[in-house]
Parts: C-alpha cells; sequence; structure tokens
C-alpha cells in the first residue's frame, strides 16, 4: 500500500496541485480556484462538485466527437492489448499507422501523400520546419532556412514552435526566438487596413527583402486560433500566399492542429480557397483529443526528395512515441465517426446557424468589435470602442470578467485577444449550441453595458 494520502476535500485537492503541479500556461493567481473536472459526457464537462459546464471549445479545440464515446474507448482497449506499443522506426512498421497514413491521404489535401505522426501539434511544427530546411538543403540549397510566420499565430510551444509563434508573450522572458524566424502582419479583417492580396504581398516583400535563396518556408494557421481568437482571412489572401510561396521557390506549410478534421465545415480549411499547402500539420481533433497524436503530411515533390537516389542521407528526425499504435487505433475510429455522422457538413450547417444567431443578437452591440467565423469555430471580439475599434485598457480585465461570468452560466471556454473563441464538439445538439448562444449574449450584455456617450 503506498503511504501517500490521497486529498479527500476539494480544498486538499487544490492545496495538492497548488503545492507539486505545474499547469500548461501556469499563473499562481488562477490556480487559487480552480475548477477540478471529472468526467464529460456530450457536450458537457463536470467538475467535482456536480456542477455542469457547457464544453465551448471541445477541451482545448480537440474533443471533436464530445465526451464519453463508448467506440473510442474500444478502439484504444482493443489496441493496447494487442499491440500498446512497437517502433516504427526506419525498418519497421505496422497495421494502425499505415492504415491511418492510407486513410488521411483520402482526406488531405490535393497533392499530399504521406504522413508522418507525433505526439502534439508543437512536435508537428518543428517537425514541418526541419522537414522544410532538410528538403532545401538536400537539393543543395542549404542556406535555404528562414522561416516566416504572421503576427497573431500559435504554433506552439517547443522553441521551434514558439519561435514561430507571433505573440511575443509565448517568448518573452524565455531568451531572443531561434534566429531565422521573421513575421509578418496577419490579414487580419477587423484591423489590417488592405485586402487579401494586399496582406499576401506582404509575404512577398518579406521574401524579397530577405533573398528568396534564403527562405526555406513560410507557415500560417489558415484560421488564426490561440494566438488571434478565431481570425478568418479575407477570400484572395491564401491564393495569392499560393502563388507567390510557387514564384519564390519558398514552402508552404498549413497548420491545420484547429482547423483540420471537420472543424471550419470541410475536412482541411484550405479547402475553402481552393488551394493545397506543401506541407500540412495536424493534431488534436484526429483523435478527438481520448489520446495525444499529431503530425504532418508532405507532398509527392518533398517525399520524392526523401526518398531519392540525392539524398543518401538519413532524415535524422522522429519521436519515441510516433506512430503510437493506441493514437493511430483511436484516430482510425475517430475518422470514421466524422464520416459516418457527416460531421463535416454538420459543422457547416450548425457554424452558420451559430454565427447568424450571434451576429442577430451582438452585431449591433457598442462593444462587439466583430462576430467572426468559419464553421464551427466562431469569435466575439470585444472593443471598448466599436467607432475606434480601440481595445480595453488592461485594467478593465475584459477577459477575466467575461470568463466568471460565462462560467457562472455554465459555459467553458477560452478568450483570446479579447475574442470569445466558440469551438464546441462537431456533435453538439442544437439545443445545446443554442444553450451556449444564450449564454454568450447574456455575459456579453452583462460585463459590456453600453455606456451612454
Ligand atoms: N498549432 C496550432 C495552430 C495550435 O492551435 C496548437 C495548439 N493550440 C499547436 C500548434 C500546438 O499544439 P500542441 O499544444 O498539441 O503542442
Amino acid at each position: 500500500m503506498s503511504d501517500i494520502k490521497r486529498p479527500t476535500t476539494a480544498a486538499a485537492w487544490v492545496e495538492a496541485d497548488r503545492l507539486h503541479l505545474l499547469h500548461p500556461q501556469h499563473h499562481p493567481s488562477e490556480q487559487q480556484n480552480p475548477i477540478i473536472w471529472s468526467r464529460g459526457e456530450g457536450a458537457t464537462l463536470y467538475d467535482t462538485e456536480g456542477r455542469a459546464y457547457l464544453d465551448g471549445l471541445s477541451g482545448m479545440w480537440n474533443v471533436h466527437l464530445g465526451h464519453g464515446r463508448w467506440e473510442l474507448v474500444e478502439a484504444a482497449s482493443r489496441q493496447l492489448s494487442t499491440l500498446a506499443f512497437a517502433t516504427a522506426y526506419a525498418g519497421a512498421t505496422h497495421e494502425p499507422a499505415i492504415r491511418l497514413a492510407e486513410r488521411l491521404k483520402k482526406i488531405a489535401p490535393a497533392g499530399i501523400e504521406s504522413f508522418f505522426f507525433t505526439t502534439s501539434g508543437s512536435e508537428a511544427t518543428d517537425t514541418s520546419i526541419r522537414t522544410a530546411r532538410w528538403f532545401w538543403r538536400a537539393q543543395g540549397k542549404p542556406a535555404k532556412t528562414k522561416i516566416i510566420a504572421r503576427e497573431w499565430s500559435y504554433h506552439g510551444s517547443t522553441i521551434g514552435a514558439a519561435s514561430a509563434t507571433g505573440v511575443d508573450e509565448f517568448s518573452e522572458g524565455f531568451g531572443p526566438r531561434l534566429p531565422g524566424f521573421l513575421h509578418i502582419p496577419s490579414p487580419y479583417p477587423y484591423r489590417f487596413d488592405g485586402d487579401g492580396e494586399a496582406a499576401a504581398d506582404l509575404l512577398e516583400a518579406a521574401i524579397l527583402r530577405e533573398g528568396p535563396e534564403t527562405v526555406a518556408a513560410f507557415i500560417a494557421e489558415p484560421v488564426q486560433g490561440g494566438g488571434g481568437g478565431v481570425i478568418v482571412p479575407p477570400d484572395g489572401y491564401f491564393e495569392r500566399i499560393r502563388e507567390i510561396c510557387d514564384s519564390h521557390d519558398v514552402l508552404f506549410i498549413a497548420d491545420e492542429v484547429i482547423t483540420g478534421f471537420g472543424r471550419t465545415g470541410k475536412w482541411f480549411a484550405l479547402e475553402h480557397w481552393g488551394i493545397a499547402p506543401d506541407i500540412v500539420q495536424f493534431a488534436k481533433g484526429i483523435t478527438s483529443g481520448y489520446v495525444p497524436l499529431g503530425g504532418i503530411g508532405i507532398s509527392a515533390r518533398i517525399k520524392d526528395v526523401l526518398d531519392g537516389a540525392e539524398s543518401d542521407r538519413r532524415w535524422w528526425h522522429g519521436f519515441t512515441a510516433s506512430a503510437h499504435p493506441v493514437a493511430c487505433a483511436v484516430a482510425l475510429e475517430t475518422l470514421r465517426i466524422i464520416d459516418e455522422e457527416r460531421l463535416v457538413e454538420r459543422a457547416a450547417g450548425q457554424g452558420g446557424a451559430l454565427l447568424g444567431r450571434l451576429r442577430e443578437a451582438l452585431g449591433w452591440h457598442p462593444h462587439v468589435g466583430e462576430v467572426r467565423g468559419l464553421g464551427l469555430l466562431a469569435g466575439v471580439e470585444l472593443v471598448a470602442d466599436r467607432r475606434t475599434r480601440a481595445r480595453f485598457a488592461p485594467e478593465f480585465r475584459i477577459a477575466s470578467k467575461l470568463r466568471a461570468e460565462l462560467l457562472a452560466r455554465g459555459l467553458y471556454t477560452r478568450i483570446v485577444n479579447d475574442t470569445i473563441c466558440l469551438a464546441p464538439p462537431l456533435t453538439t445538439t442544437d439545443t445545446d449550441l443554442s444553450r451556449i448562444a444564450d449564454i454568450v449574449i447574456d455575459a456579453v450584455e452583462t460585463v459590456c453595458r453600453p455606456t451612454k456617450s
């Protein structure tokens, strides 16, 4: 018997947490009264006090199928009892990984041929960056190493991914970003003065300034989520980005970690603009978050170089848990269910209805700058002054006030860049979705009472 005493009261759990657990984006003030999750069912999460919260963010933008799906439990359990782990390092392979790669080929953007698996989105970002550099070096262009990313982007928390991330807080205090990472403005329609093509042309200007012979890749989320608060680019942006990358021999990496697997009403969000990347990265929804899995897909052109005679060198990249059999089995089952329940189409329909409802109720509000979204991914950006688009002063603590009001009404989600982000499970019922909208509307009206001018 262990002599470790298990806490029995909520206060004891909080104290044990405070002493021994470091949290992602740790901040001690937020651990004084944390929610202690206990279980989930459908689109609802419960805490240890028995309170119910609608899961407005699908966990962390990842639980596409909702909580408590026995099919995923059984897929994991079957795989755990057959082959819990065996390596897929060069020279070995296994069926769940092969089947998953084959399945992904069918839904991935056109031209994406082969897949590599990680356990997280951050590792996927690092993998993309290393692969892009490796690709150019193998072709005798070792100077092509720079990575161009965008302001307001989030690509992860490993040092490479954080260097690509375009929100300074993720690098401040950790020393400088790695050399060779640059950021251009985001095509943030609400705050960028210009159309999609003008925003894309900033990429061309940056490539020309740096010298195309030094630039390996451009990395972008189709919809900026964790750093920007659901920023949907204007039409014309990604089409022009593709042209620019092609004309300067720069690889285009699409970070579809949030937007992949139906979230925006397409399997992958770039389909909205009819273009394909050279590398696509994914994570989160591929397993509905039940077990960790991420990865990248690469075009035939990159695969040819990896396989080609000119590359007499091994691709020195891999993780112990790459292509973990249990994660691959859960991913296969997740994709089967997304298909069977037609959740991609459902996200498009339900997302349209949610956006329509939020726009109708809040579109006029003097403190709502913009209601935006794509598929079942929506954002409501709050501003101090709708006319000037001025942000709230930090002392107003808009995010923590909103969070408190949302939680008090039974909705869990995150507020990023003063934007309430919504990405509920793709299986959320219409009733729950309409309740989510009611709560957001009510919380905004409570926190941001119009001031008389
Ligand atoms: N890329 C994007 C677009 C993301 O949203 C995230 C996570 N929010 C990541 C990368 C990093 O993924 P992870 O947290 O799994 O490392």
